[in-house]
């Protein structure tokens, strides 16, 4: 589109335009992540409601930066704060999305994994639960792994990888992965981390696969708006 400047000489906008068009789409975007509130927890597989609904799990170590990502996508100080209370920590909790009379999505906050404090027995329990949740809770239409940029994939995120990655191939799951807290990067650091994550993810790759990298920082909200455009498109495909 060519508008005048002040001047009166034309100007070629298309910048301008495109650059309005992606702040429109975060702003919806993250208008409908915002609508996540909490549903239920569940300790076992079979707790979980049956749905229809498309659900999106979020899964990391601990520490990475998960419950600072879920309430920074959803602009909320303390919705995946139930995650991280004592009790609930080795739950999965769900977040219904949309409007409340007529819910499009859920979220699944999964534990995070690799807490060295976490006995034994317990790690294994656990690892089985989010194996089986992976391979066969049939709604999840998405996963967003979170992964400390500074650390990038360790064998706990491969492992996790493994069990999910055959809906991955297929298409069935949808993977994003958030390199989190790239405010601590500089730009070169940032793009070697983009490209060690890349080079790991590319055997999961296929003709069907939908697998994204970003970097993504509460602090500087750089990648906040695009990762909330990715989520609502897996839901909403026409979406704009
Ligand atoms: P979780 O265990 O994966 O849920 O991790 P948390 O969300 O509790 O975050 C772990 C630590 O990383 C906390 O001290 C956070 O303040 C910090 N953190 C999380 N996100 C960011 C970020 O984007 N930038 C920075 N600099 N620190 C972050």
């Amino acid at each position: 589109m060519t508008e005048q400047n002040k001047s009166g000489t034309p100007v070629d906008d298309d910048a301008g335009d495109a650059s309005a068009a992606q702040a429109a789409a975060h702003k919806s975007a993250l208008a409908w992540t915002h609508t996540a509130r909490f549903l239920t927890t569940a300790s076992q597989l079979n707790q979980l409601p049956q749905t229809e609904l498309p659900e999106i799990a979020f899964v990391g170590r601990s520490n990475a930066g998960k419950s600072t990502a879920i309430n920074t996508l959803t602009q909320q100080k303390r919705l995946a704060f139930a995650s991280k209370t004592p009790g609930r920590t080795q739950h999965i909790n769900l977040f219904e999305l949309g409007p409340k009379d007529a819910p499009d999505a859920l979220f699944a906050d999964l534990p995070g994994y690799g807490y060295a404090a976490v006995a034994r027995s317990a790690k294994q329990r656990w690892q089985e639960v989010m194996a089986n949740y992976l391979q066969v809770r049939r709604s999840l239409s998405g996963v967003v792994l979170m992964v400390d940029s500074r650390l990038g994939l360790t064998e706990l995120d491969r492992n996790l990888l493994e069990f999910v990655a055959p809906r991955v191939g297929t298409g069935e799951v949808r993977l994003l992965v958030l390199l989190t807290k790239a405010d601590k990067l500089n730009r070169r650091e940032a793009g070697a981390a983009l490209a060690a994550t890349q080079a790991v993810l590319g055997e999961l790759s296929s003709d069907e696969a939908d697998i994204g990298i970003a970097l993504f920082s509460a602090l500087s909200k750089a990648g906040v708006g695009d990762a909330a455009c990715v989520l609502r498109d897996w839901v909403h495909p026409a979406a704009a």
